[in-house]
């Protein structure tokens, strides 16, 4: 089914979601929680369009495949084609924020990581990239030091600060652009900070981005 990304004003964007760009390990203490180098360069992976599901709807993680982790992330909608862009044309690309959640299958990456196969069937099955409605750039000053959080069951689970990121939003595109042009659409997910763990079947989630929308969740049991 086609996702078509959509602003808390209930307005649609105009496209429909195009490809969803990741980056590995961008906050140091989440690196070091999994017992990861925090890198030198972004480390970059893609999650198809067909991940995608309303974060604001209920979660069904798959339930015959490991321990599926959650991973709470600040989620940027590109409104401008990037290609080998500059920090400038970069950062004025970006027209939404939001928070996505990159569910991970971490057996089944763990596996393959250990035979050094590609991981991307840990990370990009049907329902793997829940995702919020967008909060518009322009209504955000300073969205650059933005701050986020997922609470489970009540319980403060991960605090994310823009701030703390290892790569910052316009270093992440600039570096992604060299790679893939990145178009009106996609989405990009800017890494989660510490606190990732099991999501726990019939749980409550609770998201916050900082001033800009907070909104309860389900997971199904
Ligand atoms: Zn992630």
């Amino acid at each position: 089914m086609t996702f078509i990304p959509r602003f808390l004003d209930n307005s649609h964007f105009g496209q429909s979601l195009g490809k969803i760009v990741c980056v590995g390990r961008n906050y140091a203490e989440h690196a070091k929680e999994l017992n990861n180098p925090v890198p030198t360069e972004p480390i970059l992976f893609i999650k198809p369009a067909t991940a995608a599901v309303r974060l604001e709807d209920t979660i069904i993680a798959p339930a015959i495949r490991g321990e599926v982790h959650y991973e709470t992330e600040l989620a940027l909608l590109i409104g401008e084609p990037l290609s080998n862009a500059t920090p400038e044309q970069a950062e004025g690309a970006v027209v939404g924020l939001g928070l996505a959640l990159d569910l991970t299958l971490r057996d089944v990456q763990a596996k393959l990581k250990g035979k050094g196969h590609p991981w991307e069937i840990a990370k990009g099955f049907d329902g793997a990239c829940p995702l919020s409605s967008f909060v518009k750039v322009r209504d955000v000053p300073n969205w650059d030091s933005l701050s986020f959080s997922l609470s489970i069951n009540e319980e403060l689970r991960q605090i994310g600060k823009a701030s703390d990121m290892l790569f910052s939003v316009p270093q992440l595109l600039v570096e992604m652009s060299r790679h893939f042009t990145l178009e009106p659409g996609d989405v990009i997910l800017t890494g989660t900070p510490a606190g990732v763990g099991i999501l726990p079947r019939g749980a409550t989630l609770h998201f916050s981005l900082d001033g800009a929308f907070e909104f309860t969740t389900q997971v199904a049991s």
